[in-house]
């Protein structure tokens, strides 16, 4: 069943898609947009968002799942690669009670590394020039 509450499409994660809020783009094609999160809970966080109009995983249509995941599992390697990371975490959170905040679909997809652990979810902001290197590397690695 689809989430109940409409897709808003002035969200902040529409509004970067629609290029009137920037980003530190990594990937783009025509079913997905990845870029790093402002607030990083490992170095290289990144999200992948698809360029469809979706609140959640509930409300994907089932047939854009192998498209969109196709490009989730892409950058995910390019992440791991460009942030010389040991393994990934990937995380999605659903609705506001699942600890959801920006209601356009996304994954997130954590960089880690043997021993450290990650930062609270939405907890602090990183300098933009840190995050304009970090892109740069999984850019690269692709
Ligand atoms: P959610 O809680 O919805 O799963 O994740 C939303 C994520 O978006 C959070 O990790 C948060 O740090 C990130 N975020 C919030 N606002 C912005 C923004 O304006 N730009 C970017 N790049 N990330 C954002």
């Amino acid at each position: 069943m689809p989430n109940s509450e409409p897709y808003q499409p002035d969200n902040i994660f529409a509004r970067i898609l629609r290029g009137e809020l920037p980003a530190h783009k990594v990937y783009e094609d025509d079913v997905a947009l990845a870029f790093l999160d402002i607030m990083p809970q490992s170095d290289g966080h990144t999200l992948v968002i698809p360029k469809l109009q979706a609140r959640g995983l509930l409300d994907m249509p089932v047939d854009a799942w192998g498209p969109y995941m196709a490009r989730v599992q892409t950058v995910a390697a390019a992440v791991k690669k460009g942030m010389d990371a040991d393994g990934l975490t990937l995380r999605q959170y659903e609705g506001a009670a699942g600890g959801q905040t920006v209601f356009h679909l996304h994954f997130h997809i954590l960089p880690r590394w043997e021993g450290v652990g990650l930062r609270r979810h939405g907890d602090a902001m990183e300098k933009d020039e840190v995050l304009k290197a970090h892109a740069a590397k999984i850019r690269a690695a692709f």
